[in-house]
């Protein structure tokens, strides 16, 4: 790192605040259409691929909160951006190793992708011995139940795997804070079936854990179906920045 405050191109600032200008009225829209008040509704910019100097023009744009989901990639662009004087909110959303925690509980202000209870106590350990303030847990969940592809399985006493034990294990460590769950529509369905799905595990979760109101849910396909269904979160990449090469 060379130059703390990378030069942007003109274009590239502008390209920004367009797709910017753009998500904030599908969001507002979107939250008209449900009846829901516009506060409700906070955008995660999902900058994973792209530079930090993007970063920088978001946030001068006015974004507060950032995603990414590779540890390796996001600490250097975190670190990068912090060395520019800007401090977003950095959501970790990434299938992420325990032997990760370490790195990740430095800069993330959120964890999204919490999914079992091993990966739970290891965040917790590594939270409480390097950071001074709780860490924010969102619980990944799977929407269709499979266990293949990641996320807490809802109704599941699988120790490791079920929600409820996930849940437990977040909230009984010291170094962390449950603040609610996210998930990812499962390719192959409509974004309508998923959402209603997990509208009715988020409201059965609520009842046992009162405090963790946040769900993630939605991207720059459907996050409008997300809005309807009770999103607090939506992480926006490629509506935002442009279409990603790999498909990530
Ligand atoms: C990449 C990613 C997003 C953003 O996806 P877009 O379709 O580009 O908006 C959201 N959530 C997760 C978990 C991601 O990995």
């Amino acid at each position: 790192m060379t130059d703390a405050k990378p030069t942007v191109r003109p274009d590239r600032r502008a390209e920004l605040a367009a797709g910017l200008a753009q998500v904030r009225a599908r969001i507002a829209d979107a939250c008209a259409t449900a009846g829901r008040d516009r506060s409700e509704v906070t955008m995660v910019a999902v900058t994973k691929t792209y530079p930090a100097s993007d970063v920088l023009v978001l946030a001068g744009l006015g974004v507060t909160e950032v995603g990414e989901n590779r540890d390796q990639e996001a600490a250097g662009k975190a670190a990068e951006v912090a060395a520019a004087g800007v401090t977003p909110r950095w959501h970790f959303i990434g299938q992420l190793q325990r032997n990760k925690c370490r790195s990740v509980v430095r800069y993330a202000d959120v964890v999204q992708s919490v999914d079992s209870a091993r990966l739970a106590r290891a965040l917790g350990a590594a939270a409480a011995a390097g950071r001074e303030r709780p860490l924010d847990v969102l619980v990944q969940l799977s929407i269709d139940g499979d266990p293949a592809r990641g996320g807490a399985l809802p109704g599941s006493a699988d120790p490791d795997a079920g929600l409820g034990p996930v849940a437990e294990a977040v909230a009984g460590a010291a170094g962390l804070r449950l603040a609610g769950l996210m998930a990812v529509a499962p390719l192959g369905w409509e974004p309508q079936r998923a959402f209603a799905r997990l509208a009715e595990v988020a409201r059965e979760f609520r009842a046992a854990h009162p405090e963790a109101v946040a769900l993630s849910a939605g991207m720059s396909g459907d996050l409008e179906t997300a809005i309807e269904y009770g999103a607090t979160h939506v992480r926006v990449g490629s509506a935002l920045l442009g279409m990603r090469s790999t498909l990530r």
